[in-house]
């Protein structure tokens, strides 16, 4: 067994992983090896507490109340907004609106920008490696308005394709949708440079950055991007709520996205004039406790360090790339040079479904199916993989577990 949990930089992992709670337990009688954090993270206790002690003191209504618990409750809310916008490095609290989720704010740019924005004709670009919440929405608004939805090709490691990718940007290239970081394959996109080359064809870029945010430094104005999104529950925070970013002119020039309280500033029945932004996007009341559990979540990572987070996720997806390249019969699925945290993989013989219900009864946590991007497994000729994704309170002997956890899956095929 190879072993070492502190890396050349002397990340205490088992210092963090005393602050997850749920990472302590056992499961089928093993400890728990919990890998699947593409799917969703675990939440270290700061999170915990700070939602807790909303509800427990706090408790009440956003923006309304004269009453100082509302008070407080708008000033955790609004806190929490703050610490996204510095996270993000973006301009102002303005380009910061929470969601539900990575998937609801691409829904609410493709049918407020998208819906007012592309017409007949007009074309959507996305890339081969999409989650379906970055290609769905997308097809949904070019079916609404006969625009074609075109698609950026992969390599048979992963990447994007540049020159298709340039290639496939016109005149009529209205938007352009791309993962930051791909779910199934871990493949980084070059980000900032595809930003560069839609930018340069006039289009708006949305980028999708659930799989990128838990993992590395996401800024807003190296990357220029002009939408951001992702979740806070994959990022160490509370399911039900996530985050739109996006640039303050394009927001302010978009129509609303769902009407109702807290959108507005003044309503008659003739006509309503709607609230500034973020709030113009925030229909009713808010997930308050979710948006202060995930400003909790970010603070968390900016106090370890993202640099730190990055460097010792890399050396470990190294380690484990190695790990399960030595077991006989596995076949890594995504090879980017560049990669992120997940490792897919199929294995001669047996289903990944049945890799990954053996392994839980050994207390290995990993995902199987297609990872809600079924267009990349066509690509790769596969159904589905078994899927891996490590977070920064993963170790090398969580690795060692589950090549022995393999170890078991053959002798069951066997
Ligand atoms: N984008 C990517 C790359 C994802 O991996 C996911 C979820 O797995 C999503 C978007 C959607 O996230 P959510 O379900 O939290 O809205």
């Amino acid at each position: 067994m190879r072993t070492g949990t502190k890396t050349a930089s002397q990340f205490d992992v088992q210092r963090i992983r005393a602050d997850f709670p749920a990472l302590a337990q056992t499961v089928h009688g093993y400890p728990l090896v919990y890998l699947d954090n593409a799917a969703t993270s675990q939440k270290p206790r700061v999170v915990i507490d700070e939602m807790m002690r909303f509800y427990t003191q706090d408790c009440a209504n956003v923006h309304r109340g004269v009453h100082l618990l509302s008070e407080r409750s708008t000033a955790a809310y609004e806190g929490a907004r703050e610490t996204v916008r510095r996270f993000l490095n973006a301009r102002s609290t303005r380009e910061i609106v929470f969601t539900r989720g990575a998937t609801e704010a691409v829904n609410l740019v493709a049918q407020t920008y998208g819906r007012a924005n592309v017409g007949p004709g007009d074309e959507i670009l996305i890339t081969a490696l999409e989650h379906h919440s970055n290609i769905v929405p997308w097809q949904m608004l070019a079916e609404e308005k006969q625009a074609v939805l075109r698609v950026a090709p992969v390599d048979d490691r992963g990447e994007v394709i540049l020159e298709e990718f340039e290639r496939l940007i016109g005149p009529r290239t209205k938007i352009v949708a791309l993962a930051h970081v791909s779910n199934a394959l871990g493949t980084i996109n070059p980000a900032a440079e595809m930003v560069r080359i839609a930018h340069r064809e006039g289009a708006v870029v949305l980028v999708d950055g659930a799989q990128a945010v838990p993992h590395m430094q996401a800024d807003m104005r190296r990357l220029d991007c002009d939408f951001y999104v992702f979740s806070g529950h994959k990022t160490f925070g509370p399911t039900g709520i996530g985050v739109l970013y996006g640039k303050a002119a394009l927001l302010e020039a978009m129509p609303p996205w769902q009407g109702g309280g807290d959108m507005i500033r003044s309503v008659t029945f003739e006509k309503t004039l709607y609230n500034d932004l973020p709030y113009k996007f925030e229909a009713g009341t808010p997930h308050i406790a979710g948006a202060i559990g995930l400003g909790a979540a970010l603070d968390y990572m900016t106090a370890i360090g993202m640099d730190r987070i990055a460097e010792y996720e890399h050396e470990l997806l190294e380690y484990g790339t190695e790990a399960l390249l030595g077991v006989e019969g596995v076949r890594l699925i995504g090879t980017a040079r560049k990669k992120a945290a997940v490792l897919s993989f199929v294995m001669e013989g047996v289903h990944p479904h049945d890799i990954a219900t053996i392994l839980d009864r050994r207390g290995i946590a990993i995902r199987a199916g297609h990872h809600c991007a079924q267009p990349i497994m066509e690509r790769f000729g596969v159904p589905a993989t078994s899927r891996v994704s490590l977070a920064f309170y993963n170790t090398r002997q969580e690795i060692d577990a589950l090549v022995e956890g393999l170890g078991w899956v053959k002798e069951v095929f066997a």
